[in-house]
């Protein structure tokens, strides 16, 4: 039986997020730069071999059960389908999170390594919006991306929507009817301050309150349970489905979170936004045993706060931006 990961508030910590790249081929104003980021040069990226035993030594030891896959963008890491073959025989739900675009030429070889399901983040269904947020003219593709997925077998197919008031709020319902109508769960995304551009407001945040009541204006829904996940689930009352609303602001999940990140560069982390990295790679690198590993990890969970404080004078906004830490 494996020890958990638990912290002093008694969390305890299955789902691993792993960022595999910090790079990306969109620069989503929400998130990059207009000019970019300086990329990782390639030798501080963990390889393949280490990203496998980290997870391992994670499933092995503490009953990791979830593992998803993101960055950056984490279909530019070449032969990422290689990295899916190494990781499905750990036995996790395993899961990739990507902007969606290259995923007409990789979902079948994704899937045929093990993926199990994907998230394709979408923030407009309007071709010229999309250019303006992603700053890349690639509707079409992303799109295509989808019914790639979708034809694969990735089982369930969620759509990610960050809200923006005053950039795509107006297209909410057409989420949800996009969603109902391709079969695809649309989670709707509070907008958080991890652009690197720290452009944040809160009155840009567009909260559960208000994505609800503009749903059920159109579509009766009811509330299903929740369990750990981020996302409040609704059950659309004619069976087409459902949608989900991550209310990361307006109302934090800290109190049940239940995850663990390790950046593209070897660094553990206990939250999005936390302020300390425990550094893995130096250790991995220099032959620690996974005894070794395995109490940095427990140090760093058990160091973990009670949670993000968004929205107070006290919030400190983490040094690396969401692409960089991993989404
Ligand atoms: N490149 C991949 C993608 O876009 O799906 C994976 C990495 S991305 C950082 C992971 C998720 O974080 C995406 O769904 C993205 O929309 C979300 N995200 C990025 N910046 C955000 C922000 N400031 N607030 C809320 N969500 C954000
Ligand atoms: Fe790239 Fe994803 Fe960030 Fe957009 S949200 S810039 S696709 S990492």
């Amino acid at each position: 039986m494996a020890v958990q990961l638990v912290d002093t508030f008694g969390r305890v910590h299955r789902d691993l997020r792993i960022s595999v790249t910090d790079r990306c081929n969109f620069r989503c104003t929400y998130c990059m730069p207009a000019e970019g980021l300086d990329w990782l040069p390639r030798s501080e990226l963990l390889t393949f071999e280490e990203i496998e035993r980290v997870a391992r030594m994670l499933v092995e030891r503490f009953g990791v059960d979830s593992i998803r896959l993101t960055g950056g963008e984490p279909t530019v890491r070449a032969r990422l389908a290689d990295l899916v073959g190494m990781l499905a025989p750990l036995g996790t739900d395993l899961a990739l999170t990507t902007n969606g675009v290259t995923l007409g030429l990789l979902a079948g070889d994704l899937a045929a390594a093990g993926l199990r399901r994907i998230n394709v983040s979408l923030d407009s269904l309007q071709p010229g919006r999309f250019g303006e947020i992603t700053r890349r003219d690639d509707l079409h593709r992303v799109l295509d991306g989808i019914d790639a997925a979708l034809a694969a077998g990735l089982d369930p197919v969620k759509v990610n929507v960050v809200v923006m008031g005053g950039r795509n709020d107006d297209e909410i319902v057409d989420f949800a009817a996009f969603g109902r109508d391709k079969g695809v769960e649309v989670r709707f995304i509070e907008y958080m301050p991890l652009d690197a551009e720290e452009g944040w407001r809160s009155d840009a945040v567009v909260g559960f309150e208000e994505i609800t009541r503009r749903i059920g204006e159109v579509f009766c829904f009811e509330a299903q349970r929740r369990g750990n996940e981020p996302a409040s689930r609704f059950r659309y009352l004619d069976g087409k489905g459902s949608f989900g609303v991550v209310a990361s602001v307006t109302r934090s999940f800290c109190g049940s979170c239940d995850r663990i990140r390790l950046t593209a560069d070897g660094q553990f982390r206990n939250c999005l936004f936390g302020l300390e990295e425990y550094d893995l790679r130096a250790p991995l690198r220099r032959g620690a045993s996974d005894d070794e590993l395995a109490e940095i990890v427990r140090g760093a969970v058990r160091d973990k706060w009670a949670g993000h404080s968004i929205g107070k004078v006290h919030f400190v906004r983490p040094a690396r931006s969401m692409s960089q830490i991993g989404g």
